[in-house]
């Protein structure tokens, strides 16, 4: 049977990418080495550096006036990085408390500063909700607004767009990004785990608005500062490559696919045809108001729990991978990033409606 992942990150990457990473593996350009083994510093490794900007310029509409920096250590360091390149000599910083993953960045700050903690979780007709963006109160002290658009594992999202003024916006998009069109002048930050949407783990996308670059506190290290990265063409030590060079293709991959506008179509096809296939079911339920339900990340339960085992079972043997709940949660996940066809969206939806059949 084919296989179909479903995991939260790493995640799957378009079959198409991989089978040409495995046609070009030992021989990359006819060097008669692979891509990982070539100098960083190379004009071969530096024209594919180059293209995957370009690309991911092209693909995102990103501004002139935003550098892209390809760094390491994933979205938690950033967690760190944001404050302590974005803080100055402020105290504050408003953190909009959404889900699992905005408040570990929540934690992290408090390192750095007193962070205004603003809490969005809330219920609206018995369902999981998150307060509008019209209704988040921020505070005038706060170097900058850091919030997390897409909870990979609350399975909750804010779709709507920020726009707060003059003030910084900072979103952590590790689980979004590229799923939808952007307004990238709206944000002073965004990054981006690579492991989902993007590419291998062990690269970080950071893209940030140029004048809020050169205040990093000073002990902080080198290779997490925004400014050195960016002076540096993101090579001031030595990068990722090869997971670098396979998110090249995926943003090629993503342009020959039509961009990100038809991403997010195909990703609206994908949640609609999950989501109903739940919500019309009594065996399965999801708990989070419409509005806010992620496209990416579709947490589930089975009415009754003692089933689960059974069902993770069998949907592996289906060819159905990883669909077990995050351990905070429980239950059951499918993560449906862009690579999941939509084949494999019916793959799952036919297997719910056969397993509620016989076990309802
Ligand atoms: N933020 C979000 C939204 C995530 O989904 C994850 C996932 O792992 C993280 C942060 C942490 O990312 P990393 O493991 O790359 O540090």
């Amino acid at each position: 049977t084919q296989v179909f992942n479903f995991s939260s990150g790493p995640a799957m990457l378009p079959k198409a990418v991989l089978e040409q990473v495995q046609a070009e593996l030992l021989d990359w350009q006819g060097l008669g080495t692979s891509v990982m083994e070539i100098s960083h510093r190379s004009k071969e490794f530096i024209a594919v550096a180059e293209t995957a900007e370009q690309d991911l310029r092209d693909l995102l509409a990103i501004p002139a006036h935003y550098k892209v920096l390809f760094c390491q250590g994933g979205a938690r360091a950033q967690f760190a990085a944001i404050p302590a390149n974005l803080l100055g000599s402020a105290k504050h910083a408003d953190y909009i408390d959404g889900g699992y993953w905005a408040h570990s960045a929540i934690n992290e700050a408090q390192k750095f500063c007193t962070p205004n903690v603003i809490d969005i979780k809330t219920t609206e007709n018995g369902k999981v909700a998150l307060l509008p963006m019209n209704q988040w109160q921020l505070n005038d002290n706060a170097a900058y607004v850091h919030y997390c658009p897409n909870e990979t594992i609350d399975g909750t999202a804010i779709d709507e767009e920020p726009d707060f003024g003059d003030r910084v916006v900072v979103a952590d998009l590790s689980s979004t990004i590229l799923s939808r069109p952007l307004d990238i002048n709206r944000y002073g930050v965004i990054y981006a785990g690579a492991q989902k949407n993007i590419g291998p783990a062990g690269l970080t996308l950071v893209i940030v608005r140029e004048d809020l670059l050169g205040k990093t506190l000073q002990q902080f290290p080198s290779v997490l500062d925004f400014k050195t990265l960016a002076d540096n063409d993101s090579m001031f030590n030595t990068p990722p490559t090869f997971a670098w060079y396979l998110s090249g293709l995926v943003f090629k991959w993503l342009k020959a696919q039509g961009g990100i506008a038809a991403m997010a179509k195909h990703n609206q096809a994908k949640a609609d045809l999950l989501y109903s296939t739940i919500d019309n079911s009594d065996f399965y339920r999801n708990t989070v108001l419409e509005r806010n339900r992620s496209k990416m990340n579709v947490p589930f339960q089975l009415t009754d729990d003692k089933l689960d085992k059974l069902f993770l079972d069998e949907s592996v043997a289906a060819g159905l991978h990883a669909l077990k709940g995050h351990r905070v949660v429980g239950g059951m996940r499918a993560s449906i990033y862009n690579a999941m066809p939509l084949e494999g969206v019916q793959a799952l939806t036919n297997f719910m409606q056969d397993f509620a059949k016989r076990h309802g």
